[in-house]
């Protein structure tokens, strides 16, 4: 079969494209090349749905974030998928800040940022009693969001599966050629053939772009690492509190997770390696020593993680988003760094239209369908706790103490259309291993569900990504 199209990469730009398509009557594939979806940057990045203050007006950046921030709401409730609306404020402590505060206030107007509003010290403290007092001021962005990244591009790629898209995994590009049409071989050897490809492989795209095209952008890695602190923390600040941006990044951050943690970090620190996520202790601490002047109230002994991700930096300032100069059915989507996450709706519904534009007939599906359903036990009211456990007396056994995960919301995240098959797949669906013990206890229980679930040998269930195996051989 020729697809109409194949995307490479199921990130989240891969994913929000791969479901903006399935809208319409076309025979579509994502390609990826790891085990599972969201393996990339798009599980390891702040989570934060950007208001759209920080990118320089009239740029794609621009645009997207705050077109993309705008369609949240509806997107999250559809598909089941954690959002929350807790607004940002970036705060200054000196001269040189208000002044960087000003450029990002009056960016924030041009970009129509709604409810953008400078504060003084004040009513920032009344606002966040636990801030720093000395502080100066703080620009407060209303639309400012905190999201379940992971959980969200699954979600993408799980209804757009429901929806008649085809995902196939470790399905590494790693040859494109194009007669009539495209054709896309495989790591293993096969060959996928589509008319149009949309590249979408993060900080892979300069590579992927190449395999066809001329070289037209070089992607360096940019690393920013993080700590995730302990629920216990997570009450110390409502918004997320940005400090001034600098040219690497939009600053160290602290902010609630939507799960209730807190998240301090991310630096920016470029690196030749793509596949690179190790955290190093000069950088967690210089993160660490920086975001205690935001609040000297964090509690770094309740660090329950460490982690990093790669921004997609091009040597393009902009998104790349566009169909390559030289190779007709080609589309770029690349140089998608910070704030991707946010921009990834609306990037996507643009993308195609430009594919439409093309020459892809776009003739809509009457029977798409826009909702995915998935229960978070925790979130039900007593009534419905207990109702839904006579139904299926799985949900009254808790697997994951620390986070209160059910066995039942395990075996749907094993069971449902784009189920998991590893123990961090799991972890990523539905938040066993996601509290203070890491996973410590539940881990070998989740193993164990896993196997019983899809007739896997215990041996054989990985903890992430392929070759991450955890029983390799007998002890007695
Ligand atoms: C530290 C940090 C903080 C950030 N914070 C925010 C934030 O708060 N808000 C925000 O809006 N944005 C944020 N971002 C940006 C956002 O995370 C990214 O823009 C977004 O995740 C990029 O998604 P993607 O789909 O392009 O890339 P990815 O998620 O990396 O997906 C690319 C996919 O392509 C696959 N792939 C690569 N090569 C191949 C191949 N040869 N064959 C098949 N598949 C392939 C990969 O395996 C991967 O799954 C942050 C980024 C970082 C790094």
């Amino acid at each position: 079969m020729i697809y109409d199209v194949a995307i490479i990469g199921s990130g989240i730009i891969g994913g929000s494209i791969f479901r903006e398509l399935t809208k319409y009557n076309l025979n579509v594939v994502t390609l990826e090349k790891e085990n599972d979806v969201a393996m990339g940057t798009s599980k390891a990045n702040s989570a934060i749905v950007h208001s759209g203050y920080d990118p320089e007006p009239g740029t794609l950046m621009a645009k997207y974030n705050v077109e993309g921030n705008k369609m949240f709401d509806k997107l999250c409730k559809d598909l089941s998928v954690p959002f929350k609306r807790n607004g940002s404020l970036i705060i200054g402590f000196n001269e040189e800040d208000m002044k960087e505060l000003d450029i990002l206030y009056k960016r924030g107007l041009a970009n129509k940022v709604e409810g953008i509003k400078m504060l003084n010290k004040e009513e920032v403290l009344e606002m966040e009693p636990n801030i720093n007092p000395d502080i100066k001021a703080a620009l407060f962005c209303p639309t400012g969001g905190i999201v379940g990244a992971y959980e969200l591009t699954i979600a993408l790629s799980e209804n757009a599966i429901d929806n008649g898209g085809e995902l196939r995994l470790n399905s590494k590009v790693v040859k494109i050629t194009k007669d009539n049409h495209f054709k896309i071989t495989l790591e293993n050897g096969d060959i996928v053939e589509s008319k149009f490809i949309v590249n979408a492989a993060g900080v892979h795209a300069d590579s992927i772009h190449n395999l066809i095209c001329n070289e037209a952008y070089k992607i360096t890695p940019r690393k920013g690492e993080y700590f995730l602190l302990d629920k216990s923390q997570g009450s110390l600040v409502e918004k997320t509190i940005f400090q001034c941006p600098s040219e690497l990044g939009k600053g160290v951050l602290v902010t609630p997770t939507v799960h209730g943690n807190l998240l301090v970090g991310p630096n920016a620190i470029d690196i030749d390696d793509k596949d690179s996520v190790s955290t190093e202790s000069e950088g967690l601490n210089k993160i660490r020593e920086t975001s205690l002047r935001t609040t000297n109230k964090i509690n770094f002994r309740e660090n329950i993680r460490n982690f990093a991700g790669l921004r997609a930096v091009a040597d393009n300032p902009d998104f790349i988003v566009e169909e390559a100069k030289d190779v007709k059915g080609f589309v770029d989507v690349a140089g998608i760094k910070s704030p991707g996450l946010t921009s990834a709706p609306a990037i996507a519904v643009d993308v195609v239209k430009m594919m439409g534009q093309a020459g892809l007939k776009l003739n809509p599906k009457d029977n798409f369908k826009e909702t995915r359903e998935q229960i978070h036990f925790i979130n039900l009211s007593q009534s419905e706790k207990a109702e839904l456990i006579k139904k299926d007396n799985r949900y009254g056994r808790i697997i994951c103490r620390c986070e209160y995960i059910t066995e039942g919301e395990i075996v749907d995240s094993i069971n449902r259309t784009l189920g998991a098959r590893t123990i961090d797949g799991v972890k990523r669906r539905c938040r066993p291993g996601c509290g203070r013990c890491q996973g410590g206890f539940c881990g070998p229980r989740v193993q164990e569900i896993i196997a019983r679930e899809t007739g896997m040998n215990i041996e054989d269930v990985l903890l992430d990504k392929n070759n991450s195996y955890i029983i390799v051989g007998k002890t007695k």
